[in-house]
């Protein structure tokens, strides 16, 4: 396998590079995971920390996407040195707010660079099995990949978790969208640009709406004046019958988002009719950027309560496992939690019936902690969904 690289990161300290280097074991097995993701390239990083040669398999192409920004915890609750190393990655170890895909970018390029990580873009997984001896998939361009055990970190839809929960397949939609975006600070008046000291954080109450609003560092970054980032996140039930009429949600499943050409033009001026009343500065300008110049996604809600995690050699991590609403603020940081304790118990070798074993003791350290999870966001939901 060659060692690859994707160019120069600002971001990435060297220190990382040193102990990803000096923790890097003697082959212990092999993992297939399906899903390059934030959950999924944790996981892949984590597993080749516990010796494994690790193939990641991506449906989508590398070209970088966009997202929102998240919120990720200091770390107090991690236990292993691979969940301080997945979070120093992730925000630099402090409590902070982070562009997703600023945290996809280091991961990458971590996996990229890592000689045990095979990491594949276009490739489409289309089915997954086992046997005593291996799981697999199939993809769509008909190859097949064996590991000696498989993991699930393809998000909400999640085709793992199908085979995984099969009497439980799909997440549940919760009843509203989050509009999403991050606006350049330069891209608002000068006037309302936040100051240095101006909360991090802001939740302003709109009329049956609300809003998360967070300043973040520019791409480089750098969170000096003129350089920082606004990202926003703007809760509304009001638009359900239009995610039913553009396919977005069916019946009580959500299919995909809603991308920015695709917002009816009448909904972007609602949508200005509405900022212009709710929100203070600097949100108001920020929000009214992003539908000026379709810059804003809706990502229509969904929810999973998972009852098991595991069949045999196959697991679920990330969204694929459990889905909390966004404002918990935890699906990040718990795909943090499971890709270092999977790491953890897969590390003391997967040969023949091991395998199974490592996996079941996975599912029992995080079942209960990933539903609590699931569960606290749904009792703001079944209040605010529709
Ligand atoms: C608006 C918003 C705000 C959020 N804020 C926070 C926050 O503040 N803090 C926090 O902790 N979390 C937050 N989250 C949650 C967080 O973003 C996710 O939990 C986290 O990114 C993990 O996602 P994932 O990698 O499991 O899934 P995804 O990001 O959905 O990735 C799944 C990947 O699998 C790939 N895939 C799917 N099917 C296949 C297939 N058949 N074959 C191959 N590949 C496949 C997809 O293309 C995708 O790349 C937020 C989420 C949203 C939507």
């Amino acid at each position: 396998m060659t060692k690859k690289n994707i160019g120069k990161d600002n971001f990435l300290n060297e220190s990382i590079h040193d102990t990803f280097t000096n923790s890097n074991q003697e082959a212990n097995g092999s993992a297939i995971v399906v899903g390059a993701s934030l959950s999924g390239l944790m996981t892949g990083i984590a597993l080749s920390r516990a010796g494994m040669n690790v193939t990641i398999l991506e449906r989508v192409g590398a070209k970088p996407r966009s997202g929102a920004v998240l919120q990720v915890d200091s770390g107090e609750i991690d236990r292993t040195k691979t969940a301080k190393v997945l979070r120093e990655l992730a925000s630099g170890g402090i409590r902070s707010a982070e562009a997703w895909a600023s945290i996809q970018y280091r991961l990458r390029t971590e996996a990229q660079a890592d000689p045990k990580i095979d990491l594949r873009y276009d490739t489409r997984v289309q089915t997954v099995n086992q046997d005593n001896d291996s799981a697999w998939v199939v993809t769509d361009k008909d190859e097949t990949f064996h590991g000696d055990i498989l993991i699930g970190a393809d998000g909400h839809r999640s085709i793992v978790r199908r085979y995984v929960a099969p009497h439980k397949p799909n997440a549940t939609f919760a009843g509203y969208l989050i509009w999403v975006a991050i606006v350049d600070e330069n891209d608002i008046p000068k006037e309302h640009r936040p100051s240095l000291d101006a909360p991090k954080f802001s939740m302003p109450d709109g009329i049956g709406d609300f809003l998360l609003g967070s300043i973040i560092a520019g791409e480089n970054g750098s969170h000096a004046l003129g350089a920082r980032r606004l990202g926003w996140a703007w809760y509304d039930n009001t638009q359900n019958d239009l995610l039913r009429r553009l396919g977005c949600v069916e019946r009580n499943v959500v299919r995909h988002s809603l991308n920015a050409l695709d917002i009816p033009e009448q909904t972007l001026v609602e949508l200005a009719e509405k900022a212009s009343v709710r929100w203070p500065q600097p949100w108001l300008d920020a929000t009214l950027h992003s539908i000026k110049t379709r810059n804003l996604i809706g990502t229509p809600v969904s929810e999973y309560v998972p009852d098991t995690l595991v069949k045999g050699r196959i697991a679920i991590v990330g969204d694929a496992a459990h889905l909390p609403t966004p404002l918990t603020a935890s699906g990040f940081n718990a795909s943090l939690q499971d890709a270092a304790t999977l790491a953890e118990y897969v590390v003391k070798g997967i040969q023949g019936a091991a395998a199974a074993k490592a996996l079941s003791k996975y599912e029992s350290r995080r079942l209960k902690d990933v539903r609590q999870i699931v569960q606290a966001g749904q009792s703001f939901s079944r209040s605010f969904g529709r």
